[in-house]
């Protein structure tokens, strides 16, 4: 009812008052980026809203950095941030909130898995007064059987271990208000888990229910590997959960030892018959050494996110832009490099001396002074 009320107005009035900004993370999508462009424009266009679309070149090695350039040579709007190597999804979504300006941001997946038909309903619930607006994925048409079942694990898992609040299939693709990215921005740390900083600031959310559709074009760039590793970023960042597993396993552990114990003392001084044990001793054995080591690892593994936290090293470094003037922002944990420009050889340097020193002696002697020729060598 209020958004179409703004809406009348502003149509009414030519005014278009909301500034939206895009954000697009992409890292080798030179396939699917002139497919991307031809169905986001239309979309855009017919917002009722000023916007700009901020892409956060990811290190990308194919056509993409060129793709992205000529892009920016032919529209203001786009907006283009490039990191010298890759830093990594959450990384280059983080650097988008850091440059984006508009009022609402949305950031969205460069590989037309989230449909730009929604963009205009997201824009109506932040209007109505939501600061968060979550996509929720129906069907996963299009993935495989086995991206669907790890999907479906590293959701439960994030449930679970991470945020009850995390609404289930909402990945990065939400709108945020204008406060909710100044908020995101206060969280600085290294190991990012955008959705579960989303969560814990518990802002007014709307979810929308959409269909995810299949890759336009290109492959994913999220293997089982990177997925694994995100996934456990995800727990290890916002939860110490793991670590009261250990101390819950080992507890049990432990208990089961004490009553073999008792049973061994009982075989041995009531019952005097001396079990040979040797298995009972190497399961064990196996056992406690297997737990040990278990926990040994997940505390090694906190103390290294620690420690690479205690180094409050940059999140990413920035060394290309287009359509934005990176030198005019100051951030917190992120390198902004100046424009690179070559220096002039020191050949061309000296003889341009050179050509200055004869220009001033020939004008000399036009005036009848007698000027010595300095040496410039
Ligand atoms: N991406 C990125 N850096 C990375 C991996 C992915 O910027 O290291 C981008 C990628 O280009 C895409 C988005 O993040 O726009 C999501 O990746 P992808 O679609 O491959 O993930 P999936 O949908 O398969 O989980
Ligand atoms: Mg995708």
């Amino acid at each position: 009812m209020m958004a179409s009320l703004l809406k009348e107005m502003a149509r009414t009035t030519g005014c278009r008052c909301v500034t939206l900004s895009l954000i697009l993370p992409v890292y080798n999508e030179a396939a699917v980026l002139p497919l991307l462009m031809r169905s986001l424009r239309p979309v855009l266009d017919r917002l009722n809203a000023d916007y700009e679309v901020v892409f956060v070149d990811d290190g990308s090695q194919d056509g993409t950095s060129s793709i992205l350039r000529e892009l920016a040579e032919r529209d203001r709007r786009v907006k283009v941030i490039a990191f010298p190597r890759n830093f990594g999804h959450q990384a280059a979504i983080s650097a988008g909130l850091d440059f984006a300006a508009g009022d609402a941001v949305i950031i969205m997946e460069a590989d037309l898995q989230d449909p730009p038909d929604l963009l205009p309903r997201m824009l109506e619930l932040f209007q109505e007064g939501y600061d968060v607006v979550s996509p929720q994925r129906r069907s996963r048409r299009g993935d495989s059987f086995f991206k669907r079942m790890t999907a479906g694990l590293s959701y439960w898992l994030m449930r679970h271990m991470v945020d009850k609040r995390l609404p289930e299939e909402v990945g990065d693709f939400r709108l945020l208000s204008r406060r909710a990215v100044s908020a995101i921005r206060q969280f600085r740390e290294q190991h990012r888990f955008m959705r579960g900083m989303v969560a814990w600031l518990g802002l007014k959310e709307a979810i929308l229910p959409f269909e995810r559709q299949p890759r336009a074009a290109g492959e994913t760039k999220y293997p089982l590997r990177k997925m694994l590793r995100f996934s456990w970023t995800a727990i290890s960042s916002f939860s110490a959960f793991p670590l009261r597993i250990c101390t819950f396993v080992g507890m049990c552990a432990s208990c089961a030892g004490l009553l073999y114990v008792l049973y061994a003392l009982y075989a041995a001084l009531l019952r005097k018959t001396v079990v040979p044990g040797w298995t009972s001793l190497v399961f064990l054995q196996c056992l406690f050494f297997g737990v040990t080591l278990l926990s040994l690892g997940l505390v090694g593994d906190y103390i290294a996110r620690i420690y690479e936290e205690s180094k409050n090293r940059p999140l990413y470094v920035v060394s290309q832009a287009a359509n934005l003037d990176t030198g005019a922002y100051s951030i917190a944990r992120a390198v902004i490099l100046p424009e690179h420009t070559p220096k002039q050889p020191i050949l061309a340097l000296r003889s341009e001396a050179q050509r200055a020193v004869d220009d001033t002696l020939a004008s000399g002697s036009r005036l009848g002074m007698n000027i010595k020729r300095a040496n410039t060598g």
